[in-house]
Formats: structure tokens, sequence, C-alpha cells
């Protein structure tokens, strides 16, 4: 079954209506170069032995080295980390970075294994698709339910099968190991400044709106605490198990506080090291986030999340996509007719993929800058392209989804164009 590939693959469609392309970049575009699944032995701490599948998916690299996150989650499969791989490549070209689209994944729900378990996953994951990956083929970086301290796993693993440093095998890693400082905030950063720009663009106040918050996990998290830092309104919150509403507002930072120490969602009023008050808030399902009467509907967990069966009824008048393929194609058509404005994935969630091309340049480089360096150039490039994505909409008189493919696919396109189709050769020498 390629339930979710096929869904991600049909947004091609009305965008090559939009540009001439060769039809070989249709053919190029339609399936990945290169798809790998292994199997990983791992010791767990009992003794007994388990093996975990992985993959690893090289979708398009004309534009550069195949780039993309690891994801652990028991739902990994072979259809989802190629979508993923595709709306990378797609993604890279939106923002013109040096990259084609790259993902990988292993099916394993992380919160059942010990930390040494996971460390030696990591370990044996890389052990088995070394081969593929390095600075200039394939870059991996983390994903849902992976992080820095993988990261440095699988960079220390890389280096010692090759025998020497290669930092730039890998981004996100921790800081001492050459990662990038202010990484980890980079996606939710990122996207508040395609959002601010859209609002600026629209004259909206910030302050007026209520925002709700899919998935509070890194990319929701920054979101949401340097969205309130800027004065938005925060009222929702969901993670998997469950969601808080409240209409003053909730503080990201305290609520993160209260998850880490204590697992659950929960509006805080202030927290002094383990001891915290808490806030009056309504709790809800996480279903029923996605459904509240807010302005905003950020979405930052997981693909697939509003389908035909519930786009009716979301009430949000705009709709950020932070997760990756968080809106159906279905579901797209049911918010347009709703006058439902969506920031699309491949443009709202480019910024940690643009961190991360810091990171690989300054380790490929060996010259370090400092965090707030980082942090404008992100702007810059965000704030840049999102712009170049609005005034495509507007002069094309189409939809920001549309715009950002139109964007990144005609990029996708001059370089395969740069390097020969039928149509050019047909017409003698150059
Ligand atoms: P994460 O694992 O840190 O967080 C995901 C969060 O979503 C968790 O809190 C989880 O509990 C929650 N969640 C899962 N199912 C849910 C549900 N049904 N309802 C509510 N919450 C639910 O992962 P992340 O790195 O923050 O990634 C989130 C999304 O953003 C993914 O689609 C990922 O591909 C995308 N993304 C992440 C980055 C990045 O740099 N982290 C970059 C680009 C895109």
């Amino acid at each position: 079954m390629k339930k979710t590939f096929d869904a991600a693959i049909s947004r091609l469609g009305p965008v090559l209506d939009l540009i001439d392309v060769s039809p070989e970049v249709v053919a190029r575009l339609s399936s990945p170069s290169l798809s790998v699944t292994v199997n990983i032995p791992v010791r767990m701490d009992d003794g007994s032995l388990r093996i975990f599948e992985g993959h690893r998916v090289q979708y398009d690299m004309t534009r550069g080295p195949a780039k993309g996150g690891i994801r652990f989650h028991p739902d990994v499969s072979l259809d989802e980390v190629t979508s993923l791989a595709f709306w990378m490549t797609v993604k890279c070209a939106v923002v013109d970075l040096p990259f084609g689209g790259g993902k990988g994944g292993i099916a394993v729900d992380p919160r059942g294994l010990s930390r040494l378990e996971i460390e030696r996953l990591s370990r044996g994951y890389i052990r088995a698709i070394a081969d593929l990956i390095g600075p200039e083929n394939d870059v991996p970086a983390p994903d849902v339910n992976t992080n820095e301290t993988i990261m440095g796993w699988m960079a220390d693993e890389y280096a010692q099968i090759v025998r020497r440093k290669v930092p730039g095998v890998i981004t996100g890693k921790p800081v001492a190991l050459g990662g990038l400082p202010g990484r980890e905030a980079a996606t939710g950063r990122g996207a508040l400044h395609v959002f601010g720009e859209w609002l600026s663009r629209q004259a909206i106040d910030p302050g007026s709106l209520r925002i709700a918050v899919q998935g509070f996990g890194n990319a929701g998290y920054h979101f949401a605490r340097i969205a309130v830092e800027n004065g938005f309104r925060v009222v929702g919150l969901s993670d998997s198990r469950g969601g808080i509403y409240s209409s003053d507002g909730l503080d990201p930072v305290k609520v993160m506080h209260h998850k880490q120490t204590r697992r659950e969602l929960k509006a805080m009023l202030y927290c002094d090291s383990s001891v915290c008050e808490e806030a009056e808030h309504e709790k809800l399902s996480p279903e029923q986030v996605l459904e509240q009467d807010v302005d905003v509907l950020v979405l930052a967990a997981l693909e697939n999340q509003i389908t035909a069966e519930n786009a009716e009824r979301v009430r949000a008048r705009m709709v950020v996509e932070i997760a990756n393929g968080p809106v159906t194609p279905e579901a797209d058509r049911i918010l347009a007719d709703k006058g439902v404005t969506v920031l699309p994935d491949v443009l709202c969630n480019a910024g940690g993929v643009t961190a991360s091309y810091f990171e690989w340049a300054q380790n490929r480089a060996g010259i370090y800058g400092d965090e707030a360096r980082l942090a404008e150039r992100l702007g810059k490039v965000m704030e840049g392209q999102a712009r170049r994505v609005f005034d495509l909409a507007e002069d094309k008189q189409i939809d920001l989804r549309t715009a950002a493919y139109v964007l990144g696919v005609g990029r996708i396109a001059d370089a395969m164009h740069a390097t020969g189709t039928a149509e050019f050769f047909a017409n003698g020498t150059p």
C-alpha cells in the first residue's frame, strides 16, 4: 500500500499545469531514486535479540545531497518514509537550499526501550546504511522521536566506521560535536517567521488571534514558546495523550516543565523546581483540539491529521502546517471551500532544514558562527522565500500550497533541464 505517497505526489498535478517543464521532470519526480529497507539486530538489556525494520529513501539528488530526518515511530513504513522524502525534495527547493530530499525511519516505539537499547538501535541503523550516507550524498537529521543525543551517537558511529571525524554527515548534533546552537528551535522559529510575514501582509494584529497547537513536541513547543514571547496568544495545546485549552492563554514553557516532570499537559500559573500551581483550564482529547473554536490551528504532530472525515469541523480560519503532510488533498479542498487559508508544510517547516544547511556548511568549512547571527540568517531565508511564495500566489491567483510547489518544482526542473532532456538532445549539437 502506498496511500500516503500516492496522495503526496498527487500534489504535482495542478503544479505541472502551471509551469512549463519537460515530461522527464514529471517522470523523475514520480518515484524515488533509491529506497533501502534494513533489518537491524539489537541486543536487548535482558540478553534477548530483537530485529527492527528500518528504511532510508533518497528521493531526488539533482540539486544536491539527499537531506532528511530519521524518525522512530511504530507506524514508520516505506510508504511514509518515501512520502516524507518527496516532501523534503520539494521543501529544500522551496527555500533554495543546495540539497535534494531524503528521509529515514525505524518502526519502533522508543518509549518501550531503555536508553542503552536506543543507543544500540541508533548505532545499528547507521551501520546498516553507512555506505549510503555522507556529507556529499545523503545527510540525515532528527525527526519525530529522535533528538540531538541520538544524532550524536549516529555521527560517532559513522566516524568509527570510516575511521575519521566527518561531522557534516549528520545535522542536528549536540553543539559539542559540531552542532548548531539554536538548531532545536529552528523549525518552530522558521514557521513563526512565515506566519508573521503572512499576518503583516494581511495587516492582521498577532495579539488578536487565538492559536491552538496540535503536537507539543520539539517543533510545536518551540513555535508556541517563541510565539508567546512575541505577543501571540496560545489557547490550546495537545500531545498524543490529550489536550488543554484556556481562553486566557497558556504559558508553553510552564506547560513543558510540567510535561517533562509529570508526563502530562496541564496549564500552570507558576513552577518553582518541582512545585507548580495549576491554572484553570479545560481538558480535551487530542481530536477535540483540532475542532476548537480558535482563529489559527497549528499542526505540529504527524501526517494525515485533517482528513475528509474531520475537515468540515475545523473552525480555525488559518492552518499552519509544521508537521509534514498533516492535511490530506481531500481535506485541502474542503478547507479551501470553507475559506480557510493553509500555510503549507513545504514552506512553513523549512526552518529546520535551513538551520541544518548552516550546520552542514559550517562543518565542512570548519568556521563556526554564533546563535544570534544564525537566527538572523534563518529569518532572512524564511521571510524572503515566504514573500516569493505569497507573491506567486497573488500573481497567478492560486492557493499558497500550489504557489510553494510552483516555486520548488520550478527550481528542481531548472536543475533537471540543465542536465539535459530528450527535447534538448533532439535539437542537435549545443
Ligand atoms: P516530536 O516527536 O518532538 O513531537 C511530536 C509531538 O506530536 C509529540 O508531542 C506527540 O505526542 C505529538 N502527537 C503525536 N500524535 C498526536 C496526536 N494525534 N494529537 C496530538 N499530538 C500528537 O516531533 P517533532 O520533531 O516536533 O516533529 C513534529 C512534526 O514536524 C513531524 O511531522 C515532523 O516531520 C515535522 N518536522 C519536524 C522538524 C524538526 O526539526 N523537528 C522539521 C521539519 C518538520
